[in-house]
Protein backbone atom coordinates (compact mmCIF):
# COMPACT_ATOMS: atom_id res chain seq x y z
CA UNK A 1 0.00 0.00 0.00
CA UNK A 2 1.30 3.89 -1.49
CA UNK A 3 0.36 6.40 0.59
CA UNK A 4 2.38 8.93 -1.26
CA UNK A 5 0.10 10.27 -4.55
CA UNK A 6 0.36 8.28 -8.11
CA UNK A 7 1.59 11.16 -9.53
CA UNK A 8 4.76 10.89 -7.29
CA UNK A 9 4.92 7.01 -7.09
CA UNK A 10 7.42 6.72 -9.55
CA UNK A 11 9.35 9.75 -9.10
CA UNK A 12 13.03 10.07 -8.51
CA UNK A 13 13.92 12.03 -5.61
CA UNK A 14 17.82 13.79 -5.49
CA UNK A 15 20.47 11.77 -4.06
CA UNK A 16 22.30 14.57 -1.80
CA UNK A 17 26.25 13.76 -1.01
CA UNK A 18 26.41 10.97 1.66
CA UNK A 19 26.79 12.73 5.46
CA UNK A 20 28.32 9.53 7.09
CA UNK A 21 28.30 9.03 11.16
CA UNK A 22 30.46 5.90 10.89
CA UNK A 23 33.83 7.41 11.11
CA UNK A 24 35.91 10.60 10.50
CA UNK A 25 36.50 11.24 6.91
CA UNK A 26 38.46 13.80 5.57
CA UNK A 27 35.42 15.16 3.84
CA UNK A 28 35.63 16.37 0.27
CA UNK A 29 32.26 15.24 -1.14
CA UNK A 30 29.81 18.19 -0.80
CA UNK A 31 31.71 21.16 -1.69
CA UNK A 32 31.21 22.69 1.79
CA UNK A 33 33.96 25.19 3.02
CA UNK A 34 36.67 24.05 5.02
CA UNK A 35 36.93 27.12 7.14
CA UNK A 36 34.37 27.72 10.09
CA UNK A 37 31.61 30.57 9.74
CA UNK A 38 32.83 34.06 10.10
CA UNK A 39 33.72 34.91 14.04
CA UNK A 40 31.01 38.10 13.23
CA UNK A 41 28.40 35.34 12.83
CA UNK A 42 29.44 33.57 15.87
CA UNK A 43 28.89 36.98 17.83
CA UNK A 44 25.43 37.24 16.38
CA UNK A 45 23.90 34.76 17.90
CA UNK A 46 24.33 34.42 21.66
CA UNK A 47 22.27 33.37 24.35
CA UNK A 48 19.71 36.02 23.83
CA UNK A 49 18.84 35.27 20.58
CA UNK A 50 18.82 31.76 21.58
CA UNK A 51 15.70 32.48 23.71
CA UNK A 52 13.99 34.36 21.11
CA UNK A 53 13.64 31.57 19.12
CA UNK A 54 10.48 31.81 20.59
CA UNK A 55 9.57 34.18 18.45
CA UNK A 56 8.89 34.35 14.52
CA UNK A 57 11.31 35.26 12.55
CA UNK A 58 11.14 38.67 10.42
CA UNK A 59 9.15 37.15 6.92
CA UNK A 60 10.35 40.33 4.92
CA UNK A 61 13.72 39.30 5.84
CA UNK A 62 14.49 43.03 5.89
CA UNK A 63 17.82 43.56 7.30
CA UNK A 64 19.28 40.62 5.86
CA UNK A 65 18.18 41.58 2.24
CA UNK A 66 19.58 45.30 3.16
CA UNK A 67 22.96 44.08 3.57
CA UNK A 68 22.59 41.59 0.22
CA UNK A 69 21.62 44.78 -1.34
CA UNK A 70 24.88 46.78 -0.29
CA UNK A 71 26.83 43.87 -0.79
CA UNK A 72 25.91 43.87 -4.24
CA UNK A 73 24.88 47.49 -5.19
CA UNK A 74 21.18 46.92 -6.29
CA UNK A 75 18.18 48.00 -4.33
CA UNK A 76 16.68 45.96 -1.46
CA UNK A 77 13.56 45.04 -3.99
CA UNK A 78 15.92 43.60 -6.50
CA UNK A 79 16.61 40.67 -3.58
CA UNK A 80 15.22 37.84 -2.14
CA UNK A 81 16.55 35.07 0.67
CA UNK A 82 15.15 31.87 1.17
CA UNK A 83 16.33 28.36 3.04
CA UNK A 84 19.37 27.86 1.20
CA UNK A 85 19.36 28.18 -2.57
CA UNK A 86 17.69 24.80 -3.67
CA UNK A 87 14.68 26.21 -2.43
CA UNK A 88 14.84 29.18 -4.35
CA UNK A 89 15.35 26.62 -7.54
CA UNK A 90 12.41 25.06 -6.37
CA UNK A 91 10.65 28.43 -6.45
CA UNK A 92 11.25 29.06 -9.76
CA UNK A 93 10.97 25.74 -11.00
CA UNK A 94 7.61 25.32 -9.13
CA UNK A 95 6.33 29.36 -10.16
CA UNK A 96 8.15 30.05 -13.93
CA UNK A 97 8.25 27.05 -15.51
CA UNK A 98 5.18 25.09 -16.69
CA UNK A 99 4.24 22.58 -19.93
CA UNK A 100 4.37 25.65 -22.24
CA UNK A 101 7.50 27.78 -20.59
CA UNK A 102 9.70 24.77 -20.93
CA UNK A 103 12.97 24.51 -19.41
CA UNK A 104 16.60 24.16 -20.76
CA UNK A 105 19.69 22.63 -19.03
CA UNK A 106 23.12 21.20 -19.85
CA UNK A 107 23.32 17.16 -19.75
CA UNK A 108 25.75 17.70 -16.89
CA UNK A 109 24.99 19.83 -14.08
CA UNK A 110 23.49 20.33 -11.01
CA UNK A 111 21.19 17.25 -10.41
CA UNK A 112 19.20 18.86 -8.94
CA UNK A 113 17.35 20.69 -12.08
CA UNK A 114 15.66 17.59 -13.64
CA UNK A 115 13.98 16.47 -10.28
CA UNK A 116 12.49 19.71 -9.94
CA UNK A 117 11.27 19.51 -13.33
CA UNK A 118 9.72 15.65 -12.85
CA UNK A 119 8.12 17.31 -9.40
CA UNK A 120 6.34 19.56 -11.40
CA UNK A 121 5.89 18.12 -14.51
CA UNK A 122 8.12 20.82 -16.54
CA UNK A 123 8.96 19.65 -19.76
CA UNK A 124 12.83 20.11 -20.14
CA UNK A 125 15.37 19.96 -22.56
CA UNK A 126 19.34 18.53 -22.05
CA UNK A 127 21.74 20.38 -24.06
CA UNK A 128 24.85 18.21 -24.59
CA UNK A 129 28.25 20.12 -23.01
CA UNK A 130 30.57 20.11 -25.56
CA UNK A 131 33.25 16.98 -25.79
CA UNK A 132 35.61 19.42 -23.42
CA UNK A 133 32.87 19.99 -20.88
CA UNK A 134 32.39 23.99 -21.74
CA UNK A 135 28.93 25.08 -22.36
CA UNK A 136 28.23 26.07 -25.98
CA UNK A 137 26.94 29.38 -25.81
CA UNK A 138 24.93 29.16 -29.52
CA UNK A 139 23.05 25.94 -28.00
CA UNK A 140 20.94 28.27 -26.08
CA UNK A 141 20.37 31.21 -28.14
CA UNK A 142 16.61 31.55 -29.53
CA UNK A 143 15.95 28.20 -27.80
CA UNK A 144 12.24 29.63 -26.36
CA UNK A 145 12.40 28.60 -23.19
CA UNK A 146 13.82 29.06 -19.72
CA UNK A 147 17.18 28.86 -19.89
CA UNK A 148 18.93 27.88 -16.56
CA UNK A 149 23.11 27.69 -16.21
CA UNK A 150 25.24 27.03 -12.99
CA UNK A 151 28.42 29.49 -13.78
CA UNK A 152 30.69 27.90 -12.62
CA UNK A 153 29.08 24.42 -13.72
CA UNK A 154 28.80 22.17 -11.48
CA UNK A 155 30.45 19.45 -11.34
CA UNK A 156 33.02 20.48 -14.04
CA UNK A 157 33.78 23.78 -12.60
CA UNK A 158 34.08 25.48 -16.28
CA UNK A 159 32.63 28.84 -16.51
CA UNK A 160 30.94 31.19 -19.51
CA UNK A 161 31.26 34.38 -19.45
CA UNK A 162 29.55 37.27 -18.82
CA UNK A 163 29.29 38.42 -22.60
CA UNK A 164 28.08 35.31 -23.49
CA UNK A 165 25.33 35.49 -20.88
CA UNK A 166 24.04 38.63 -22.19
CA UNK A 167 23.69 36.83 -25.82
CA UNK A 168 21.78 34.33 -23.90
CA UNK A 169 19.60 36.97 -22.60
CA UNK A 170 18.95 38.98 -25.41
CA UNK A 171 18.13 36.23 -27.48
CA UNK A 172 15.26 35.08 -24.99
CA UNK A 173 13.88 38.11 -23.83
CA UNK A 174 10.42 36.45 -23.35
CA UNK A 175 11.67 33.88 -21.16
CA UNK A 176 13.53 33.89 -17.81
CA UNK A 177 17.30 32.26 -17.74
CA UNK A 178 18.22 31.70 -14.37
CA UNK A 179 22.39 31.69 -13.69
CA UNK A 180 23.12 29.53 -10.20
CA UNK A 181 26.02 31.46 -9.01
CA UNK A 182 26.59 28.90 -6.23
CA UNK A 183 30.72 28.88 -6.91
CA UNK A 184 31.23 32.77 -8.61
CA UNK A 185 32.81 33.56 -5.69
CA UNK A 186 35.91 31.63 -6.48
CA UNK A 187 37.03 32.73 -9.54
CA UNK A 188 34.47 34.12 -11.88
CA UNK A 189 32.47 37.47 -12.19
CA UNK A 190 29.15 37.47 -10.90
CA UNK A 191 26.37 38.23 -13.62
CA UNK A 192 24.49 39.94 -10.50
CA UNK A 193 25.57 43.44 -12.59
CA UNK A 194 23.50 42.58 -15.32
CA UNK A 195 20.14 42.55 -13.68
CA UNK A 196 19.51 46.55 -13.93
CA UNK A 197 19.71 45.33 -17.91
CA UNK A 198 18.28 42.52 -17.91
CA UNK A 199 14.62 42.28 -16.58
CA UNK A 200 14.25 38.50 -17.43
CA UNK A 201 17.96 37.38 -15.44
CA UNK A 202 17.88 35.57 -12.47
CA UNK A 203 21.10 35.52 -10.48
CA UNK A 204 20.77 32.52 -7.72
CA UNK A 205 23.50 32.69 -5.21
CA UNK A 206 24.16 30.69 -1.85
CA UNK A 207 25.75 31.36 1.67
CA UNK A 208 26.67 27.58 1.66
CA UNK A 209 30.00 27.38 0.08
CA UNK A 210 31.87 30.42 0.43
CA UNK A 211 30.49 31.68 3.24
CA UNK A 212 30.72 29.04 5.36
CA UNK A 213 26.74 28.66 6.35
CA UNK A 214 25.68 25.13 5.00
CA UNK A 215 24.14 24.41 7.95
CA UNK A 216 22.45 27.40 8.33
CA UNK A 217 20.39 27.01 5.00
CA UNK A 218 20.41 30.62 3.30
CA UNK A 219 20.48 31.36 0.13
CA UNK A 220 19.54 34.74 -2.05
CA UNK A 221 18.71 35.79 -5.80
CA UNK A 222 19.22 39.20 -6.95
CA UNK A 223 16.97 39.70 -9.81
CA UNK A 224 14.39 42.43 -11.15
CA UNK A 225 11.73 43.95 -8.91
CA UNK A 226 9.14 41.73 -11.33
CA UNK A 227 11.11 38.32 -10.83
CA UNK A 228 11.54 39.02 -7.57
CA UNK A 229 7.97 39.54 -6.58
CA UNK A 230 6.99 36.36 -8.01
CA UNK A 231 9.82 34.39 -5.58
CA UNK A 232 7.56 36.70 -2.29
CA UNK A 233 4.50 35.61 -4.22
CA UNK A 234 5.55 31.53 -4.19
CA UNK A 235 6.98 32.17 -0.66
CA UNK A 236 4.25 33.59 0.85
CA UNK A 237 1.88 30.79 -0.58
CA UNK A 238 4.25 28.42 0.73
CA UNK A 239 6.20 28.81 3.78
CA UNK A 240 6.80 32.94 4.88
CA UNK A 241 9.12 31.93 7.95
CA UNK A 242 11.46 30.03 5.90
CA UNK A 243 14.63 31.16 7.55
CA UNK A 244 14.86 30.79 10.82
CA UNK A 245 15.95 33.59 13.14
CA UNK A 246 19.75 32.53 14.00
CA UNK A 247 20.49 32.35 10.20
CA UNK A 248 18.65 35.87 9.62
CA UNK A 249 21.40 36.80 12.24
CA UNK A 250 24.55 34.81 10.71
CA UNK A 251 23.77 35.43 7.09
CA UNK A 252 23.72 39.64 8.17
CA UNK A 253 26.94 39.46 10.06
CA UNK A 254 29.07 36.71 7.36
CA UNK A 255 27.96 39.23 4.67
CA UNK A 256 29.26 42.30 6.04
CA UNK A 257 32.35 40.66 7.02
CA UNK A 258 33.88 41.07 3.87
CA UNK A 259 37.27 40.50 5.55
CA UNK A 260 37.13 36.82 6.27
CA UNK A 261 35.10 36.27 3.29
CA UNK A 262 38.51 37.44 1.25
CA UNK A 263 40.81 35.31 2.94
CA UNK A 264 38.71 32.23 3.23
CA UNK A 265 37.96 32.89 -0.48
CA UNK A 266 41.69 33.38 -1.51
CA UNK A 267 42.79 30.60 0.75
CA UNK A 268 40.42 28.17 -1.37
CA UNK A 269 42.07 28.97 -4.76
CA UNK A 270 45.42 28.88 -3.84
CA UNK A 271 44.86 25.37 -2.64
CA UNK A 272 42.74 24.28 -5.75
CA UNK A 273 45.91 25.42 -7.61
CA UNK A 274 48.04 23.28 -5.62
CA UNK A 275 45.79 20.51 -5.20
CA UNK A 276 45.51 20.52 -9.73
CA UNK A 277 49.26 20.56 -10.09
CA UNK A 278 49.75 17.94 -7.70
CA UNK A 279 47.30 15.38 -9.32
CA UNK A 280 48.41 16.41 -12.92
CA UNK A 281 52.08 15.35 -11.68
CA UNK A 282 50.39 11.82 -10.71
CA UNK A 283 48.74 11.44 -13.82
CA UNK A 284 45.55 12.95 -13.79
CA UNK A 285 43.32 14.70 -15.94
CA UNK A 286 41.95 17.67 -14.36
CA UNK A 287 39.54 19.84 -15.72
CA UNK A 288 40.78 23.74 -14.96
CA UNK A 289 38.32 25.16 -12.35
CA UNK A 290 37.36 27.87 -11.00
CA UNK A 291 34.76 26.54 -7.96
CA UNK A 292 35.84 25.30 -5.00
CA UNK A 293 36.11 21.47 -6.31
CA UNK A 294 38.02 19.77 -9.14
CA UNK A 295 36.79 17.18 -11.45
CA UNK A 296 39.51 14.59 -11.87
CA UNK A 297 40.16 11.18 -13.46
CA UNK A 298 43.35 8.89 -13.45
CA UNK A 299 42.54 6.94 -16.94
CA UNK A 300 43.58 3.24 -15.75
CA UNK A 301 41.07 3.22 -13.04
CA UNK A 302 37.54 4.10 -12.99
CA UNK A 303 36.31 6.40 -11.23
CA UNK A 304 33.25 3.93 -9.10
CA UNK A 305 37.11 2.26 -8.11
CA UNK A 306 39.22 4.84 -6.91
CA UNK A 307 36.15 6.42 -4.77
CA UNK A 308 35.72 3.21 -3.19
CA UNK A 309 39.50 2.64 -2.42
CA UNK A 310 39.68 6.60 -0.79
CA UNK A 311 36.78 5.82 1.08
CA UNK A 312 38.77 2.95 2.60
CA UNK A 313 40.91 5.13 3.52
CA UNK A 314 39.08 7.76 5.21
CA UNK A 315 38.68 10.37 2.42
CA UNK A 316 35.19 11.16 0.63
CA UNK A 317 35.12 12.65 -1.91
CA UNK A 318 32.42 12.35 -4.89
CA UNK A 319 31.02 10.08 -7.87
CA UNK A 320 28.64 10.23 -10.53
CA UNK A 321 27.25 7.39 -12.23
CA UNK A 322 26.29 9.33 -14.91
CA UNK A 323 27.99 7.81 -18.12
CA UNK A 324 29.86 10.61 -20.05
CA UNK A 325 31.64 11.53 -16.15
CA UNK A 326 31.67 8.09 -14.22
CA UNK A 327 35.29 8.26 -14.83
CA UNK A 328 36.21 11.57 -13.21
CA UNK A 329 35.44 11.98 -9.43
CA UNK A 330 34.49 15.55 -8.01
CA UNK A 331 36.81 16.49 -5.41
CA UNK A 332 36.34 19.29 -2.83
CA UNK A 333 38.84 21.95 -2.01
CA UNK A 334 39.48 21.28 1.57
CA UNK A 335 42.18 23.16 3.64
CA UNK A 336 45.87 22.70 2.88
CA UNK A 337 46.74 19.62 5.02
CA UNK A 338 43.58 17.96 3.55
CA UNK A 339 44.32 18.16 0.74
CA UNK A 340 48.23 17.34 1.31
CA UNK A 341 46.63 14.30 2.92
CA UNK A 342 44.76 13.00 -0.16
CA UNK A 343 47.48 13.64 -2.61
CA UNK A 344 49.47 11.72 0.05
CA UNK A 345 46.66 8.41 0.08
CA UNK A 346 46.88 8.59 -3.97
CA UNK A 347 50.77 7.80 -3.72
CA UNK A 348 50.00 5.04 -1.22
CA UNK A 349 47.41 3.67 -3.65
CA UNK A 350 49.91 3.71 -6.73
CA UNK A 351 52.21 1.64 -4.76
CA UNK A 352 49.51 -1.00 -4.23
CA UNK A 353 50.35 -3.00 -7.33
CA UNK A 354 47.49 -3.07 -10.19
CA UNK A 355 45.61 -0.62 -8.35
CA UNK A 356 46.29 2.03 -10.59
CA UNK A 357 47.44 0.66 -13.47
CA UNK A 358 50.57 -0.64 -15.07
CA UNK A 359 52.59 2.27 -14.82
CA UNK A 360 52.96 1.91 -11.07
CA UNK A 361 54.18 -1.68 -11.04
C1 LIG B 1 25.42 23.61 -3.54
C2 LIG B 1 24.61 24.04 -4.71
C3 LIG B 1 23.33 24.55 -4.56
C4 LIG B 1 22.56 24.46 -3.26
O1 LIG B 1 22.98 25.30 -2.31
P1 LIG B 1 22.15 25.48 -0.96
O2 LIG B 1 22.11 26.97 -0.82
O3 LIG B 1 22.96 24.81 0.09
O4 LIG B 1 20.78 24.92 -1.11
C5 LIG B 1 22.68 25.04 -5.67
N1 LIG B 1 23.23 24.99 -6.88
C6 LIG B 1 24.45 24.47 -7.07
C7 LIG B 1 25.03 24.44 -8.45
C8 LIG B 1 25.17 23.97 -5.99
O5 LIG B 1 26.34 23.39 -6.18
Amino acid sequence: MSFLSKKYSSMEAYTPGEQPRDKKYIKLNTNESPYPASPKALEAINANEVKDLRLYPDPTCSELRESIAKRYGVEKENVFVSNGSDDILNFFFLGFCDEEKTAVFPDITYGFYPVYCNLYGVKYREIPLRDDFSVGVEDYLDVKANVVIANPNAPTGKTISLDDIKRILESNRDYACLIDEAYVDFGTESATKLVGEYDNLLVVSTFSKSRSLAGGRLGFAIASREIIEGLEKIKYSTNPYSINRLTLLAGKAAIEDEEYFEECRQKIIETREYTTRELEKRGFKVIPSKANFVFAKLDSIDGGSLYLKLKEKGILVRHFKKERIKDYLRITIGKREEMEKLIETIDILAQEPMLLGEETI
